[in-house]
């Protein structure tokens, strides 16, 4: 049975340092010694403020830091965001300021090794420091995600692949959400962190995870040594199936985890949290594919009032479905796969899921909401 531990907390210093301490002393608190690398991987997905809630609060950022500190061991704080770069993700999401004085690195995830993650994905690229560490805790936000409708512990270690390779494996699992969910899995197996901490004191709803989303505040940290338990928990709170989320399903599918929880703490039941629209993204048989994805697939639109043609969706596009022409963004819909990374690291928050009229109809006959 995994323990999880589930406490009410704003992020005022002190109560946050006893409940992150708590947490942390519980799960890897013997597991830290004075020659340990230990890398602490927050969410570090673009550059943006707290109030946004895209980020991990730089709090809980300085908390896990100022505990592993205590130990005796200078911590190395490391991601691969999405768009923008590192130092600037710092800088403004005040990460920087609050770790000021602190004996910690800041490095980003840039170097490569190649390793087995198993079966059907073999060997793949994945950050050297991540798969270096003695000890990694993992510090991801609360939030929806327009694909897999939530980003918890489990996709949050997606940051451990360095750079472009992230959109690569987005175009290589193509539509399949399923597949997608399992190397999210198998990436969280390979790296195995010694505990994660989920930082849902001001969450996400609405189209996240980047500026599309709405900060919602629900007052909880959540942690274990168990991150699929700390996701199923999540579901639980937010009154979804755990399985609902399909890295909780691809782990009870390969046997990993059966979903017996204990948990510690009283957790909230969270009502009328408002989730992305997820339908399916491939949808009749194959010769008609391309037909029912131009007419009845979700798909990202832009508000050209929001938009500056900065050129980040278009840069980041593993699919090239995105173009400049004359002054407004073009798709190319047969192409596009329905990742939504572009609405994940639009600046604007000028991308937005859009159903066809199509996809309604076909909704409500299947009776589908
Ligand atoms: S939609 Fe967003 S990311 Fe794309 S060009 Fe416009 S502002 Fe930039
Ligand atoms: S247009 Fe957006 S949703 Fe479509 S493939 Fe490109 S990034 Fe993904």
């Amino acid at each position: 049975m995994a323990r999880v531990i589930v406490r009410q907390s704003s992020y005022d210093y002190e109560t946050l340092k006893q409940h992150c301490f708590s947490i942390l002393d519980q799960f890897c608190g013997d597991l830290i010694r004075k020659d340990s690398f230990v890398v602490i991987k927050p969410n570090f997905l673009s550059a943006a403020t707290p109030d946004k809630a895209i980020l991990t609060h730089p709090m809980i950022i300085k908390c896990a830091a100022e505990f592993v500190l205590s130990k005796g061991v200078r911590p190395q704080i490391s991601d691969s965001p999405a768009m923008g770069s590192f130092e600037r993700i710092l800088k403004e999401s005040g990460v920087k300021h609050a770790l000021e004085g602190l004996d910690v690195e800041f490095k980003e995830f840039k170097q490569s090794v190649k390793v087995d993650i198993g079966e059907p994905f073999g060997q793949i690229d994945m950050a050297e420091d991540a798969i270096r560490a003695d000890v990694l805790i993992n510090l991801p936000k609360l939030k929806t995600h327009s694909q897999m409708l939530l980003t918890l512990g489990v996709k949050n270690l997606f940051g451990c692949i360095a750079g472009y390779r992230k959109a690569e494996w987005h175009m290589r699992t193509g539509v399949d959400r399923h597949m997608f969910a399992r190397l999210l899995f198998q990436i969280y197996r390979t790296l195995n962190p010694a505990v994660t901490i989920v930082d849902g004191i001001l969450a996400m709803e609405g189209e996240g995870p980047g500026k599309s989303g709405l900060p919602k505040h629900l007052g909880v940290l959540i942690g274990s040594d168990n991150t699929v338990a700390v996701d199923m928990t999540i579901c639980t709170m937010l009154g979804i199936e755990p399985e609902v989320l399909l890295t909780n399903e691809v782990s009870k599918e390969l046997g990993f985890f059966n979903g017996s929880i204990e948990v510690d703490g009283d957790l909230p039941k969270i009502r009328g949290f408002s989730l992305p629209g997820i339908t399916p993204l491939a949808i009749g048989p194959g010769w008609a594919q391309r037909f029912f994805r131009q007419h009845f697939l979700q798909r990202p639109e832009v508000d050209n009032s929001m938009c500056d043609l900065c050129g980040t969706c278009w840069e980041f596009c593993p699919a090239g479905a995105l173009a400049e022409s004359g002054d407004t963004l073009r798709f190319d819909y047969d192409k596009c796969i329905r990742c939504f990374c572009c609405i994940e690291v639009c600046p604007s928050g000028a991308l937005h899921i859009r159903e066809t009229m199509g996809g309604k109809l076909l909704r409500k006959l299947t009776h589908k909401n």
